[in-house]
């Protein structure tokens, strides 16, 4: 040896590397959480005082500014776009429940997640499918390369486990109502630790819930009045009560014992092929309806989100295999009318009634002589069908009119019509830049959208009854779009970018690590180089 001192030096720089200067294995597990509702305000509001899970993610890639980037910023289509790589505007999920006249059934509105060609199929009483998913998700395409790989999802919501999981789940299951289920005739492995999970949750529900406030959320406690009720200060639960089962961080803790019960009962990552683990956080979502956003409530919820991330973390390191977490959300969300009033935004109110589509739809019927319904819808904004018992030759008019009373109606930012959308091109280039008629463009399908399209104006609450929700999401408003988008890789050197990166991009992304080709050209969304240095994550 004629430089061993030079060697010795070399060996000990190598030493001290960090470990993304060497290929990192590829994960042989890949794992999605969608928490529902976590918005990237909420994140920036609370990231200081996480100390479990989402505290150890934020040690990986952390995209604070991400981007659901349409304007129908909602469950369905939300997790649609997580792990396909596609805006709802190619998955075909517009809306979670959207209007097809065409349909040979009484209930015309149609839900995101149902099998609408099983017989006596509603919008309400449906058969959870993937059935109206019109592209493939992560699982379905590792699955074509390698069918021995597992793909598995769990979820508070049936909606954020099918669109998350795809069209050729291995496992899934989803709360009902009154417990965790999977789709009716699926065959396969039981799982023990969905029936410990069911036997443990019948326990919680039937007794009362204690109001043990963390320390960290003691500040935040001040009661809200709004519509004869109260918010903001965390409540006790009775016994037998289902519904505040699901807002509190108990139903998330369910969802992830079922996930880490799954992980080891089918020995996930230690297959002969990566396997795919969808979770679904939903807890979130309802509680941001219930009590809004800026309360104690959402405080002890996302501290419990933390928790129950740092649990699913723990399970994976026992797995000893390497793997690699993205979690993310369907959409964002913002803050009752009531309390943003009261903390600067002077601009917040509810929506009025008199933009119902019904009462809308009932001039145009008195003003045209038609038989109402005239205009038909899932909601009071967004897509907004004209009835297609209107004779042709009046459509054009009928539209224009009901065009013209949306936007003389000092609520209403803007309103397109499928036409407008139909001839631009889908967007591109930086989603924070995009105009209005972009956001809507990316969640639109010429088959499935309404013939308007309807923007409320910037925190005007689509809720004009506020007795059993306070608050809500659905807006092409930044508030509503803006995502955390964090990925963690055990060992991997992190780092944090502004970037308006989308979660379009988590797909490619993923690939990359695993070495999957995507066809561009099949997809909306770029991959990701994870290597803070001169490396790469993505496939050159
Ligand atoms: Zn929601």
């Amino acid at each position: 040896m004629r430089y061993p001192y030079l060697l010795s030096i070399l060996i000990a720089a190598a030493a001290a590397l960090p470990s993304h200067a060497e290929p990192a294995a590829q994960p042989r597990l890949i794992v999605a959480i969608s928490v529902d509702q976590f918005s990237a305000d909420l994140f920036a509001e609370y990231r200081s005082l996480f100390t479990g899970g989402l505290k150890r993610l934020q040690s990986g890639v952390v995209f604070a500014n991400g981007y659901q980037s349409h304007a129908a910023t909602e469950t369905c289509p939300g997790h649609s776009t997580i792990l396909t790589g596609s805006r709802p505007a190619r998955t075909g999920i517009i809306a979670n429940e959207w209007i097809d006249q065409a349909l040979a059934r009484p209930d015309k509105k149609v839900y995101c997640a149902e099998d609408p060609t099983v017989p006596g199929s509603s919008s309400s009483q449906y058969t959870v499918s993937a059935h109206f998913l019109r592209v493939q998700t992560l699982g379905d395409r590792i699955k074509a390369v390698s069918p021995q790989s597992r793909v598995v999802a769990v979820a508070g919501k049936d909606r954020a486990a099918v669109m998350m999981g795809g069209h050729a789940m291995d496992q899934v299951w989803y709360w009902s109502g009154t417990a965790f289920v999977t789709l009716p005739g699926a065959k396969g492995f039981e799982p023990k630790s969905v029936a410990t999970t069911n036997a443990a949750v019948t326990a919680v529900i039937a007794k009362p819930a204690p109001t043990t406030l963390p320390a960290a959320c003691q500040t935040r406690s001040l009661s809200v009045p709004v519509a004869g009720h109260e918010v903001g200060v965390l409540q006790p639960t009775k016994a037998g009560d289902v519904g505040a089962f699901k807002v509190s961080p108990a139903f998330d803790h369910a969802v992830t014992d079922i996930a880490i019960g799954l992980i080891r009962e089918l020995r996930l990552g230690l297959g002969t092929a990566p396997d795919v683990l969808a979770i679904g956080l939903s807890a979130t979502d309802y509680v941001g309806h219930a009590f809004g956003t800026e309360g104690a409530e959402m405080c002890a919820q996302l501290l419990g989100v933390d928790e129950n991330v740092a649990r699913i973390l723990q399970a994976l390191d026992g797995t000893h295999v390497p793997y690699v977490v993205v979690l993310t959300a369907d959409h964002g969300g913002t803050d009752l009318p009531e309390r943003n009033q009261l903390r600067g935004a002077a601009d917040a109110a509810r929506i009025d009634p008199a933009l119902s589509p019904g009462r809308l739809g009932q001039q145009l019927a008195d003003e045209f002589g038609l038989k109402p319904p005239v205009l038909l819808a899932a909601q009071p904004f967004g897509d907004i069908w004209l009835s297609r018992d209107i004779p042709d030759p009046m459509r054009a008019r009928v539209l224009d009119a009901a065009r013209t009373k949306y936007l003389s109606h000092p609520q209403v930012a803007a309103v397109f019509t499928a036409a407008e959308l139909r001839s631009m091109p889908a967007p591109s280039g930086p989603p924070d830049e995009w105009t209005l008629a972009e956001r809507f463009r990316a969640s639109f399908d010429p088959e499935r959208s309404g013939d308007l399209l309807v923007a409320l104006k910037p925190h005007i609450t689509a809720i004009a009854d506020a007795r059993y929700s306070v608050a809500t999401h659905g807006s092409p408003w930044n508030y509503d779009r803006r995502v955390p988008i964090l990925f963690y890789r055990p060992g991997a050197t992190g780092f944090e970018h502004p970037l308006p990166v989308e979660t379009v991009d988590i797909l490619p992304t993923l690939a990359g690590l695993i070495g999957l080709p995507i066809p561009p050209s099949e997809i909306d969304g770029h991959c990701i180089d994870l290597d803070p240095g001169s490396g790469s994550t993505c496939m050159r």
